[in-house]
């Protein structure tokens, strides 16, 4: 496949073919800095299939499955992937995992390329999850950067339900955090401690992000990475943690660094929160935590 650099990153078409946030007067659709919220409804996904593949891009999607989450949920993961993501563009996954020989058999369609990494096991869970802001950084400007248009970093404990389709893309995109997405932002979990790099006073906060999704262009995810791992490396020499550890981290920088894009907590839900009519079609869905299985501390 063609290499691409910067100078010929694909332009994204423009809002008003593809988006319509009147079809959704039940939610919010648009921020105050007019990124567009991304709720079923809104979006016309034939017109961006159609502009997408004409572009003939490629989309990535890092995923990192470590010590028994490799076990108990990349199989799943996977092939609901398989199944839903970017159905009909050219797809990279990339896989980091501490034991390439338990990958799971995954039969992966013409347009998809799998890509594996063996990367070392940090001891505690909560570096398992930041050091992924290092990593991902890393493959980016090894790579990942000359291979893809578009580039998503997921969690592994969640399942495709629906197609996550080429609505998602965007420069710099964020999801929602299902929990949160109606609440007042003074009541949002925040990192709190200004002593923390990842602070964030009352009074200031758009949204409450989840980190189990976000994405954009190679070199806007990059910056995302470098600046959350330098906001992780300052705590550590601070002797603190954030609360939410890479997500207060992520919260911080979207605040700062706005993103071009918001996914409706339809593209990442937990099916405890019950029933919602916002929810029209869920495209990825929460598994259930299983913390008491899969994460062990020494
Ligand atoms: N992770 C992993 N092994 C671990 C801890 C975390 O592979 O021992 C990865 C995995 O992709 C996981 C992500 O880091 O989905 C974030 O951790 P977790 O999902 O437990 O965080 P939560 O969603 O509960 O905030
Ligand atoms: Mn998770």
């Amino acid at each position: 496949f063609a290499l691409r650099s910067q100078d010929d990153q694909v332009e994204e078409p423009q809002l008003s073919d593809w988006f319509n946030p009147k079809k959704r007067p039940d939610v919010l659709t648009v921020t105050d800095w007019l990124a567009p919220v991304v709720w079923e409804g809104t979006y016309h996904r034939k017109i961006l299939e159609d502009y997408y593949t004409k572009q003939k891009i490629t989309v990535g999607l890092t995923v990192f499955a470590v010590g028994r989450y490799l076990d108990r949920y990349l199989e799943e993961f996977m092939t609901s992937a398989e199944k839903y993501f970017m159905v009909g563009q050219r797809v990279i996954f990339y896989i980091m995992v501490d034991d390439s020989s338990k990958i799971p058999w995954i039969q992966l369609g013409s347009l998809r390329t799998l890509k594996v990494f063996e990367i070392n096991r940090e001891k505690r869970w909560q570096d398992i999850s930041m050091m992924r802001m290092k990593i991902i950084g890393e493959h980016i400007i090894h790579h990942i950067q000359y291979e893809v248009d578009f580039l998503f970093c997921m969690d592994v404990d969640q399942i495709f339900k629906d197609d996550f389709g080429v609505e998602t893309l965007g420069e710099s995109v964020a999801q929602l955090q299902a929990w949160w997405y109606k609440a007042d932002p003074t009541e949002f979990t925040y990192e709190r401690r200004p002593e923390s790099a990842a602070y964030i006073p009352f009074g200031q906060g758009d949204f409450y992000y989840h980190a189990a999704i976000f994405g954009g262009t190679p070199l806007r995810v990059l910056n995302l990475t470098q600046e959350c791992f330098k906001g992780i490396l300052q705590d550590k020499e601070n002797d603190i943690e954030a609360e939410w550890h890479d997500e207060s981290h992520l919260n911080k920088y979207f605040l700062l660094n706005k993103p071009t894009k918001i996914l409706s907590p339809e593209y990442c839900w937990d099916y405890h929160i019950g029933s919602s009519s916002d929810i029209r079609l869920v495209k990825i869905a929460w598994q259930s935590k299983e913390y008491n299985v899969v994460r062990s501390n020494p």
